[in-house]
């Protein structure tokens, strides 16, 4: 049994029925695919990513790339620039799948982002084998991880000092800022190298018809084996799952140890409680005439857009949101995924998508903050918005119990957590309740729609069986 329906239950659900298990998946929501589903939100034919969007962790993540997706209906789009970083001065960082063209735009710091991300790209495959699963397992490539290890553990703070101009660093900061975290903290680097190295490897792909096709396909890879899967089903405790030689709970500890109660032991406990769930985000969807009026024509070619200004901006906001405070200048993410995939659009009018960090549980309406960073960068944005639809912490948290106080990130990336989530022990995955897994981004390697905190979970649970003498590969 696996309890929800994101990224990782269904990758867990279908790892385990190419394996020989019978499974079923029970989501508490009408829909599939938890934070990979998309819907046409604020117009006919205009379709909106609810959740995530950009996948350079997915296109690289060494489970979904195994299971040949493409066969069942995802194709992966790329716009022609991964990601852009608008400044006040009119310029942007531009940031690309080729490290040299990124290089090339970035002036005197062109060869320090070479330096920066340039080996890390080159060997992203194998450091995702070893970084993309438990850190308490054997390395299979040591090398190239202690290379990486000293610059994945400074703050990014830091390493954006190592950078010359405001161009470099923030579109460094840009990046970084995904760890949904202080940036002077240790290891804040981690996540925004991995996440440009992915994308140089990568790109930042969209997927075609919207991010739903991710979890559409894993659906029907699994219905394809012989798994079933139930909506409308909300797993409130061990009576709502039907017995099961294994259960694995694409929820977050504090959901897990509400569903399994008083069997969870009593370290485990204190460990899942001690978790910690990081700031939240204000999603806005807009439908928008025609292109957005960027001051730099460029940032209109790229997928992503990162809106903060300098790295010291983007710092300073996002030391606020963690510490609950609500920035004048949140850091926002927009979203032009009809760059790479026209398929979203109709007419003329185009989805955009963004969303500010802000506090936990912030509770304030953060629209406006976000129009005015984009009309900070394209004067005239305000005109052109024809319908706008909002979910801040409290919605987002409706639509998906994994989302705590607007959580988008499966828990806090602070020093410890952004290793080892959701507690410290050999299998982080096991709940210390026999034959009960955690599959969900608050396990390693945390978020994002790649599905390997569930492939790996489901290897506990694999193992598990084998051990109870169960016939599975
Ligand atoms: C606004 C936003 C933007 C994002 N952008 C990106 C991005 O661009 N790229 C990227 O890779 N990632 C992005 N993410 C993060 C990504 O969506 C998540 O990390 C990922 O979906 C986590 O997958 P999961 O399977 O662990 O959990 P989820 O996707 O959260 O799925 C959990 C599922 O469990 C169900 N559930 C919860 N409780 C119960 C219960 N009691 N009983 C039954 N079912 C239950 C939920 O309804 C849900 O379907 C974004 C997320 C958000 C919200």
């Amino acid at each position: 049994m696996v309890v929800g329906s994101g990224p990782n239950g269904l990758a867990a659900a279908v790892h385990l029925a190419r394996s020989g298990v019978d499974v079923q998946v029970l989501e508490a929501a009408d829909l599939i695919g938890g934070g990979a589903r998309s819907a046409e939100l604020t117009l006919p034919g205009l379709v909106h990513d609810e959740c995530s969007a950009f996948h350079p962790m997915g296109a690289g993540s060494p489970y979904l790339q195994a299971l040949g997706l493409d066969r069942y209906g995802l194709t992966w789009r790329w716009p022609e620039i991964d990601c852009a970083h608008p400044l006040d001065d009119g310029d942007a960082g531009l940031l690309h799948r080729s490290v040299e063209v990124t290089a090339d735009g970035l002036g005197v710091d062109g060869p320090r982002w070479r330096r920066l991300v340039g080996d890390l790209a080159v060997n992203f495959d194998d450091l995702a084998a070893d970084l993309m699963r438990p850190i308490a397992r054997v390395p299979r490539h040591p090398l190239k991880l202690a290379a990486f290890g000293p610059r994945a553990l400074l703050p990014a703070t830091v390493t954006a000092r190592w950078l010359r101009t405001e161009k470099a660093r923030a579109l460094y900061g840009g990046v970084a800022a995904h760890a949904y975290y202080r940036l002077d903290r240790p290891a804040t680097s981690a996540v925004g190298l991995m996440i440009a190295a992915a994308g140089h490897r990568y790109g930042w792909p969209v997927a075609e018809g919207g991010s739903r096709a991710i979890t559409d396909a894993l659906a029907a890879m699994l219905t394809d084996h012989g798994g079933k899967i139930s909506t409308g089903v909300r797993v409130r405790s061990e009576r709502d799952i039907p017995p099961a030689d294994v259960v694995l709970l694409d929820l977050t500890p504090a959901a897990a140890l509400d569903v399994l109660g008083d069997r969870v032991p009593t370290r485990v406990a204190r460990a899942y409680r001690r978790f910690r769930h990081g700031a939240g985000a204000f999603k806005v969807d807009f439908a928008v005439e025609g292109p957005i009026p960027w001051t730099d024509p460029a940032v209109g070619r790229a997928g992503t857009v990162h809106l903060g200004g300098s790295f010291g901006d983007i710092a300073a906001a996002e030391r606020d949101v963690t510490a609950g405070r609500m920035p004048q200048r949140p850091f926002v993410l927009l979203g032009q995924q009809y760059v790479a995939d026209p398929t979203r659009s109709r007419d003329g009018l185009n989805p955009v998508y963004a969303y500010a960090h802000v506090p936990h549980g912030h509770a304030g309406d953060a629209t406006d903050a976000v129009v005015a960073q984009i009309e900070r960068f394209a004067p005239g944005f305000r005109d052109r918005i024809l319908a706008t639809v909002t979910a801040g912490p409290a919605r987002l948290a409706a639509s998906n119990p994994n989302y705590v106080g607007g959580d988008i990130v499966g828990g806090a990336n602070s020093e410890m957590q952004v290793v080892l989530r959701p507690r410290i022990a050999l299998d982080p995955y096991s709940i210390g309740v026999p034959g009960t897994f955690l599959c969900s981004a608050s396990t390693p390697p945390g978020a994002g729609a790649h599905g390997m905190c569930g492939y790996n979970a489901a290897e506990s649970a694999l193992r598990h069986l084998r051990r109870k003498g169960a016939d599975v590969l």
